[in-house]
């Protein structure tokens, strides 16, 4: 039987500092805080690429992308997610959708839900109707529930072209 659908998973976790930004599939929300990183420490971004890779069978973004390496110092992680696409792409798999869940306590991620959704239906290009986005909080427990970092969980869906 031909297989002509593939699944994959990401997660990522980043620890909220001062005196960063913090970029959520490249939006910037304020609040203070930001993300601590080699890149721009985009947590979705970086849990979106693990899942287009993982879906494909390509390895993972530290393999991809090493922070070992001087060029990704500061990186667009968005920019990263797009070759990664290319690569997976490259491989004969198109993108069907995207399912993101947000886990912080820290700021509030709703009000920015929207432009993230945008933000990641154009860099992936997919019709908004296939990116979801959900924030959670972990009812204060744990090191979100602390505000000390966020995670982000991201499932893809990759179908043979
Ligand atoms: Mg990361």
């Amino acid at each position: 039987m031909v297989v002509r659908f593939r699944v994959g998973q990401g997660f990522d976790v980043h620890a909220l500092v001062p005196g960063r930004k913090l970029l959520l599939a490249g939006v910037e929300l304020g609040g203070g805080l930001g993300l601590l990183g080699h890149s721009d420490a985009d947590v979705l971004a970086h849990a979106a690429i693990d899942a287009l890779l993982g879906a494909s069978a390509l390895g993972d973004i530290g393999a991809m992308f090493p922070d070992t390496d001087e060029r990704y110092r500061g990186a667009d992680s968005m920019q990263l997610l797009s070759l990664a696409l290319q690569r997976v792409r490259a491989q004969g798999w198109q993108l069907a959708n995207i399912d993101c869940t947000i886990i912080a306590q820290r700021p509030r991620i709703a009000p920015f839900v929207e432009a993230i959704r945008r933000s990641l239906s154009g860099t992936l290009a997919l019709e908004p109707s296939a990116v979801s986005i959900k924030a959670k909080t972990t009812e204060s427990l744990g090191f979100t529930g602390r505000g000390e970092g966020i995670a982000a969980l991201v499932i893809v869906v990759l179908q043979a072209e």
